[in-house]
């Protein structure tokens, strides 16, 4: 979930909310993320790494962390999202990630990449991060492969700038003054 092999964009672009719509519209840049999230459960059923489901790696500010996502992860979740019935969400407090309730998470089958290949284990950790590596940069070459415009940024940046209604009164604002993907409360 760590930003160490990409840098994050710091502002994104006028056009970005856009772009991740024109993306999610497409099937096939939502059929070749599903097709990366498969390929990687089959590493992780393989591995088996543990978790203990304890939700603390959503709470981003506990565990001094933070998910970032590419522009077709978000194109897919978004259109999944939008077309699929979900349950309803708490209010959001502002902290860790708004699709958390109740301690678990809310979209679970339509979670980003960052969410899937985090494990609190350990012993995991290299392993987690061979294959950050490998799927992190299929990602990347499949927007150059799919000519969807590449960016990556902060998970709750992104919702933000979406609009999406449950973030609308969120208490969130990019920091431009901090390294990418810093945020913080206003
Ligand atoms: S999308 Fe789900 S798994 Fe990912 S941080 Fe949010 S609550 Fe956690």
């Amino acid at each position: 979930m760590q930003v160490s092999y990409d840098r994050a964009v710091d502002c994104l672009p006028d056009d970005f909310v856009a772009q991740v719509y024109r993306a999610a519209g497409r099937s096939e840049v939502r059929d070749a993320v599903v097709k990366v999230y498969e390929d990687l459960q089959r590493e992780i059923d393989a591995r088996r790494p543990r978790c203990d489901a304890s939700g603390r790696c959503c709470r981003f500010e506990e565990f001094d962390h933070r998910l970032f996502v590419t522009t077709i992860e978000l194109a897919t979740f978004l259109y999944e999202l939008e077309t699929r019935d979900w349950p309803p969400r708490e209010k959001w407090n502002g902290a860790g990630c708004p699709f958390q309730v109740g301690g678990l998470c809310s979209v679970h089958p339509i979670r980003p990449y960052g969410c899937r290949i985090f494990f609190c284990d350990a012993t995991a950790a290299s392993w987690q991060h061979e294959q950050y590596e490998r799927f992190h940069a299929r990602l990347k070459r499949l927007h150059q492969e799919l000519d969807v415009p590449y960016i990556y940024m902060e998970w709750r940046s992104a919702l933000r700038a979406l609009d999406l209604p449950e973030l609308a009164q969120s208490q969130f604002s990019f920091d431009s003054t901090t390294q990418a993907g810093k945020l913080s409360t206003v």
